[in-house]
């Protein structure tokens, strides 16, 4: 496959809580699937499965009216002052809608219960209360594209999703945590609900099984629920997780063949066959905005990195105005330029090279997508193709990780 395929997304990380605690089956390492070796003592504490995930519809942020398609008929709710009101003329603080179907709103299908709250900016705020293993689908089906990913790729990624929304439970104890449903978390549009076509009634399939076969699995190290990290295409190398989260501990770059290879071949490949390169243009006036947040002034005179990983990959660039300079990371300036935009730190080259802007602005031309850390997408399909276990590709991406089956049950 020469093609970079759609509807890849970075992720950072997150917060939440449960009200969990859980049992605990033999722990493996990943190199050895299903193996049933002693329990890990240090393990039998500490990590726990939430039974439920609060999910953030951020979309739906500040909606003056929610309107929801049931299986009964339609249920709306809108604010008044302090309060929600419903259709059916119940009020109150918070209300909850509880269907035994599927919840649709803003054309996405959901299941389990939905929270709507008047929120501080005005109009209303939405969460949905999900069973863990039906988000964990929702975002696989989010995170991949479901018509051409293998069952050991999907089955990777779904227990990176599980992982990462286990982490961040324990992370954050506060009474009622909450995921976001996009990139500030984990892609999240609701349940996948395949047309009539073979081919799509076949992923929903294929997608179902492998949330089920790895039902409860999650990634530990040294007896605790690994802080994981997955992205769309690392461009050859994987990056440390300490130089791009601030606080967190480092992880192992890992080399990635498949990119590598891809990386290889584009670099003699006409422009137009290049899915692993990207470029960016940006406009003068997105250059002095970032002067003005970075705080030197109000024109861009000069972008110029500081600091690299052994990759190559771009930590700390210097970002200089007419009125001073700043040393920051690349992810501020990411953010501040658009993650969608400056899609990786694998920076090839600037435009004008000196990284002063020209009356065009900046151009920017990088390889890969995403942040870098942990999983690779692009390379978890490749390896999957090559007939690698998603257990196999856990552990090439996360080196010395074990694997636990944990169930959850609700804390009395
Ligand atoms: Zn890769």
């Amino acid at each position: 496959m020469t093609a970079l395929r759609p509807q890849r997304r970075w992720v950072g990380r997150v917060c939440i809580a449960g009200l969990v605690a859980l049992a605990l089956l033999p722990l493996t390492t990943c190199r050895t699937p299903r193996a049933r070796l002693p329990l890990d003592p240090a393990a039998s504490a500490e990590p726990h499965l939430p039974r439920t995930v609060r999910v953030l519809l951020a979309g739906l942020e500040s909606s003056e009216r929610v309107e929801v398609q049931t299986s009964a008929g339609p249920v709306a709710f809108w604010r008044q002052g302090q309060r929600v009101v419903r259709s059916s003329g119940e009020s109150g603080p918070r209300l909850w809608l509880t269907a035994p179907g599927p919840l649709v709103l803003a054309g996405r299908t959901y299941l389990g219960t939905l929270e709507l709250e008047p929120h501080a900016k005005g109009g209303l705020r939405v969460f949905l209360e999900c069973d863990l293993e039906r988000y964990v689908e929702g975002v696989v089906a989010a995170e991949l594209p479901l018509w051409s990913a293998l069952p050991a790729e999907l089955q990777a990624q779904a227990i990176a999703v599980r992982t990462y929304t286990a982490y961040t439970l324990a992370q954050h104890p506060e009474p009622h945590p909450y995921l976001w449903d996009g990139v500030q978390d984990q892609a999240f549009r609701g349940q996948f609900v395949p047309g009539a076509s073979q081919g799509e009634q076949r992923a929903a399939v294929r997608l179902s099984r492998a949330v089920e076969a790895t039902r409860g699995l999650v990634l530990l190290q040294g007896g605790r629920v690994l802080d994981v990290r997955y992205h769309a295409a690392c461009g050859g190398l994987t990056a440390n997780r300490a130089s791009l989260f601030p606080g967190t501990a480092p992880s192992a770059m890992v080399a990635c063949d498949p990119c590598a290879q891809r990386a290889a071949a584009e670099a003699a490949a006409p422009a137009e066959r290049r899915p692993l390169t990207w470029t960016a243009q940006f406009a003068p006036q997105d250059l002095d905005r970032l002067a003005r947040e970075a705080g030197v002034g109000e024109h861009l005179t000069l972008l110029q990195v500081i600091e690299q990983d052994t990759g190559g990959r771009w930590q700390r660039v210097r970002v200089q105005g007419n009125k001073g300079a700043v040393a920051l990371p690349l992810d501020t300036v990411r953010k501040s330029l658009g993650y969608a935009t400056w899609k990786s730190g694998r920076v090839l080259a600037l435009d004008p090279a000196n990284g002063v802007p020209g009356p065009q602005g900046l151009g920017v031309r990088g390889l890969g997508r995403g942040h870098g850390v942990g999983l690779c997408q692009e390379g978890a399909h490749d390896y999957a193709a090559r007939g690698w276990t998603d257990f196999a590709i856990l552990e090439h991406y996360y080196p010395g990780c074990a694997i636990a089956r944990l169930s959850a049950t609700t804390q009395p």
